[in-house]
């Protein structure tokens, strides 16, 4: 079956990786999602992953206690850091080649980004982990998902989230809610749906990059999603 998609940006939030835990990282949760991107590259596709951090610390969560916000901010930068380790770990104990690349420059720990290193362990079969969002405070790991889906060549961003897409409200509130197949970057912007923040979505815009929103939760979805299968939902320009 042909993939719909040969190089992808997975955006996975910092949260999936807390599993049943309220905080922090949850190795067999790491595991499980580490399972998903092998089962995506098996597909055939290149994966680059941005992983978030919001498991460890955000930033606005910090400033809302009267830290500084770019010291906050900062502190994030790290936690998404910490995960993209701990992704790496696990996969390449599963004999994954993967290169964590971080926006913040950390000889000791891992490469710093740079996208021809990206594109160059991609072209190898790597999995890329982009860590660090965008490396500057004030933006979100969404907006560096977007930004990294761009500049690595990818042909779509998949969200994966707890939903399996888009819906016209909260589908938690609103249990008949309508889940849309596609929609515009503009009316997500326009109906403020919150998939992603707007920095995101109007980068992903602005440089015709499609995002793939998808349940994360369900095993083998990656996989599905990038085969054309299962369900999702697909912001586009029309
Ligand atoms: N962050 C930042 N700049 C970035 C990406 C992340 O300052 O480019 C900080 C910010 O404080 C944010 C935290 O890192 O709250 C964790 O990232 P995010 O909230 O995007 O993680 P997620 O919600 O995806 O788990």
């Amino acid at each position: 079956m042909a993939i719909t998609h040969k190089r992808i940006l997975l955006k996975i939030s910092g949260e999936v990786l807390m599993g049943p835990q309220s905080f922090g990282i949850d190795l067999p949760t790491v595991e499980r999602v580490a399972e998903e991107v092998i089962a995506a590259k098996a597909t055939g596709a290149e994966i680059a992953l941005v992983i978030g951090g919001g498991n460890i610390f955000r930033g606005m969560a910090g400033a809302a206690k009267g830290m500084d916000r770019v010291s906050a901010d900062h502190m994030g930068i790290m936690a998404t850091i910490m995960n993209a380790l701990a992704m790496q770990g696990v996969l390449s104990s599963k004999g994954v080649d993967t290169r964590v690349l971080s926006a913040i420059a950390m000889p000791t720990v891992c490469e710093t980004y740079a996208a021809g290193k990206g594109i160059h362990h991609l072209e190898q079969g790597r999995v890329v982990i982009c860590a660090g969002g965008t490396g500057l405070p004030f933006f979100t790991t969404d907006t560096g998902a977007a930004l990294r889906a761009a500049e690595l060549r990818c042909s779509a961003l998949f969200k994966g989230t707890s939903v399996d897409g888009v819906y016209a409200a909260d589908p938690k509130k609103v249990p008949d809610a309508k889940r849309y197949k596609t929609i515009t970057y503009k009316d997500v912007l326009a109906q403020d749906l919150k998939i992603m923040d707007n920095a995101a979505i109007a980068l992903a815009r602005d440089n015709g990059i499609p995002v793939v929103v998808f349940s994360i939760r369900e095993a083998g979805n990656v996989a599905r999603v990038l085969n054309g299968q299962g369900t999702f939902t697909t912001i586009t320009k029309d």
